[in-house]
């Protein structure tokens, strides 16, 4: 959007678009997923009301009546239905609207997708199809699904038989958008755990049944350098790993407070990526920042491939992605190595080759 919406500005598009674009922008500045679910729950209701329906209720000040309608959202809804930017609605887009970052946003109009996005089946705040829908109104050709693997139950990462399942959904996902007659595709994928020995927590059959798999070190971030080298040069060793997620596991800040990157030979880890053909993340969440700038630096020296990732817990963190293309700007990538800014053809060859 190139002028800020105000309040009373025409609104074209409806209750539910109003609802979630209030939701992505809160999302998108990272607020905590209390104050977003307001939004989104209402959005869920009024979607499936004819909006006749609508119209009365906002009309007989009753939609505070409907499940999951607060007076926030009603606020929203009433000026909706009047087509006009209501007051929250207004607000939102002045404090978040605008762009993210300074820089970035060259390399970021070349990236087709995302690999790292997590539903509401492991640790994420929205159902698939909204994450799936969202990507596709952002541009994304492509985006992998990769909830959390067993192990990590905190997150309530997917048993086999749920990730089985969860690939149905995929399935059903994509049948849904083709018949709209649109090009982007949900991908299927994981999140894996890389165990203590460097094996992914999750069955072979399974992984090989996937589109892409991003591998990440959830657990023991604090072991010793030695076996935790061994540990990451196994998991980027093993030929159904395609991305090493979030590689040092720091956190620079925000609401889960800061922590300090894991130890490990970091030339021997990134050289085996250079050499397997492994794509090192450049996780785009703010507090992340993973791999650090001098990390960066090496893996762009020893010829690494990379993938700039989301790594999204809700449809409007799909937007960060932009903070990881102004650090691969400045570190001077040439974005045909960043695998998420080739066509979906080229990205699926090299992830199951
Ligand atoms: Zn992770
Ligand atoms: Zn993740």
């Amino acid at each position: 959007m190139s002028e800020v919406p105000r309040v009373g500005d025409p609104w074209e598009g409806g209750p539910v678009a109003a609802l979630r674009r209030v939701a992505f922008l809160l999302e998108r500045a990272r607020e905590d997923t209390y104050k977003v679910k307001a939004f989104r729950k209402a959005a869920a209701t009024l979607l499936p009301l004819p909006p006749e329906q609508v119209a009365e209720a906002a009309r007989t000040g009753t939609l505070t009546d409907l499940p999951g309608v607060g007076r926030s959202s009603a606020e929203v809804v009433a000026a909706a239905v009047d087509g006009v930017v209501s007051e929250r609605l207004a607000r939102v887009e002045a404090e978040h609207g605008g762009p993210l970052t300074q820089g970035g946003h060259d390399l970021r109009a070349l990236l087709r997708g995302d690999l790292h996005s997590h539903s509401d089946w492991s640790d994420g705040g929205s159902p698939i199809e909204e994450m799936a829908f969202t990507a596709l109104e952002l541009g994304h050709d492509y985006q992998v699904l990769t909830d959390h693997s067993p192990r990590l139950k905190v997150a309530r990462g997917l048993s086999a038989e749920r990730l089985a399942r969860q690939l149905d959904v995929v399935t059903a996902v994509n049948a849904h958008l083709a018949a709209g007659g649109g090009t982007f595709t949900l991908l299927s994928g994981i999140e894996v755990d890389i165990l203590d020995d460097g094996s992914l927590d999750q069955t072979e059959e399974l992984l090989a049944r996937l589109d892409v798999r991003v591998a990440s070190v959830h657990s023991k971030l604090a072991m010793d350098a030695e076996p935790m080298t061994r540990r990451m040069v196994a998991a980027v060793r093993n030929p159904l790993t395609n991305v090493l997620g979030h590689c040092t596991g720091r956190l620079t800040g925000g609401s889960r407070g800061t922590r300090g990157e894991s130890r490990f030979d970091a030339r021997a880890v990134l050289e085996a990526c250079a050499e397997t053909g492994t794509a090192v993340e450049i996780n785009a969440r703010p507090e992340r920042r993973d791999p650090p700038t001098r990390l960066l630096e090496l893996a762009r020296d020893l010829g690494c491939l990379f993938s700039i990732d989301s790594d999204a817990h809700a449809p409007g963190q799909l937007d960060l992605l932009v903070h990881g293309c102004e650090r691969a700007e400045a570190a001077g990538i040439d974005p045909d190595r960043i695998v998420n800014t080739w066509p979906r053809e080229r990205l699926l060859a090299w992830a199951n080759g």
